[in-house]
C-alpha cells in the first residue's frame, strides 16, 4: 500500500512533511518546526496526527512536539543521541533501526555533523529520504557539532542510495546553495540545468523538494568532494583525501558572500 506524503513550508525556511500510510491512516510528522501549518496540512488532508519522527535537536525542529502531542497524543521518535536534548521523546532510535508507521517502514540512519546525533529517516520500498539538515539541494547542512571525516562519511552512505530515491530536505535553502555551487564547480552541467530548474520554481514560490538523489549526486558539489574538480576549485592536490576537500567546501561555503 502506498505512503502519501504532504510538503509545507513552516517558519521562515523550514519544510514540514506529512507521511500518511494509505494502509492503516497512521500519519507522522518528520521533525515538528511549527504547530499551526503542522494542523493545517492535517486538516487540509483529514489525516489525524499519530506520530512525530523527529531528526535533531535545533528549536527549529522541536519547537512543536510539546502542543502537538497535547492535541494528538502523537508518539515522538527521536534519535537517542540527542536524547537529552529534546523534550517529549517517547521512543528512542540509533542507526540501523527500522520505525513502522502502519505498514511503511523507515530505515533510520546516523548523519552526524550538523548536529552529532541527527538522524534521517529513509523509507526503502517508496524510496523517500528525509534527510533534515543533513543533505539539502545542492548544499549541506553547517557543521555546528563534530568534524569533517565523519560527516563525509555519512554522506557518502546517504550516496549510496538508489538514484531515483526522492530527497526531503529540512530546509528552503536551494538558490544560495546554487550560488555558491556554480563557484566551486562552473563546468558541471547537471548543476547548471538543476540551478535554472531552482531558479524557475522559486520565482513562482515552488518548492524545490524534492529533488532525485541521481540528480543531487551529481549537482551538489558536498556530495562531488572526491571528485577532482573539487579538489582543484579548493586549491588541493586532485588526490586529496576526500573529507579534506569536504572541509574546505563547508569552510568556503560558511564564508561565501552571493554577489
Ligand atoms: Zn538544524
Ligand atoms: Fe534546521
Amino acid at each position: 500500500m502506498p505512503l502519501l506524503i504532504d510538503v509545507f513550508p513552516a517558519r521562515s525556511d523550514n519544510y514540514g512533511y506529512l507521511v500518511h500510510d494509505v494502509a492503516t491512516g497512521r500519519t507522522a510528522a518528520i521533525d515538528a518546526p511549527e504547530a499551526k501549518p503542522i494542523r493545517e496540512a492535517l486538516g487540509r488532508r483529514g489525516w489525524t496526527l499519530t506520530d512525530i519522527l523527529i531528526t535533531h535537536h535545533h528549536s527549529d525542529h522541536v519547537e512543536a512536539i510539546p502542543p502537538l502531542k497535547r492535541e494528538y497524543g502523537a508518539i515522538v521518535t527521536g534519535p537517542r543521541a540527542e536524547a537529552a536534548k529534546i523534550l517529549g521523546l517517547d521512543r528512542l532510535v540509533a542507526d540501523g533501526d527500522t520505525i513502522a508507521i502502519g505498514q511503511s517502514e523507515f530505515v533510520v540512519i546516523e548523519a552526524p555533523g550538523h548536529t552529532l546525533g541527527q538522524v534521517v529517516y529513509y523509507d526503502p520500498e517508496g524510496r523517500h529520504l528525509f534527510s533534515a539538515d543533513a543533505l539539502f539541494s545542492l548544499g549541506v547542512g553547517r557543521m555546528f557539532e563534530g568534524s569533517p571525516k565523519p560527516m563525509w562519511d555519512g554522506l557518502v552512505r546517504l550516496r549510496e542510495l538508489p538514484n531515483d530515491t526522492l530527497v526531503y530536505c529540512g530546509h528552503e535553502y536551494a538558490q544560495s546553495n546554487a550560488a555558491f555551487a556554480l563557484t566551486v564547480d562552473p563546468n558541471n552541467a547537471a548543476l547548471r540545468i538543476r540551478a535554472g530548474e531552482v531558479d524557475r520554481l522559486r520565482a513562482q514560490n515552488l518548492p524545490t523538494v524534492p529533488v532525485s538523489l541521481g540528480l543531487e549526486k551529481a549537482a551538489n558539489p558536498f556530495l562531488r568532494a572526491d571528485h577532482p574538480t573539487l579538489a582543484r576549485a579548493m586549491k588541493l592536490p586532485a588526490d586529496a583525501d576526500a573529507h579534506v576537500v569536504f572541509a574546505a567546501l563547508r569552510r568556503a561555503k560558511d564564508e561565501f558572500k552571493p554577489a
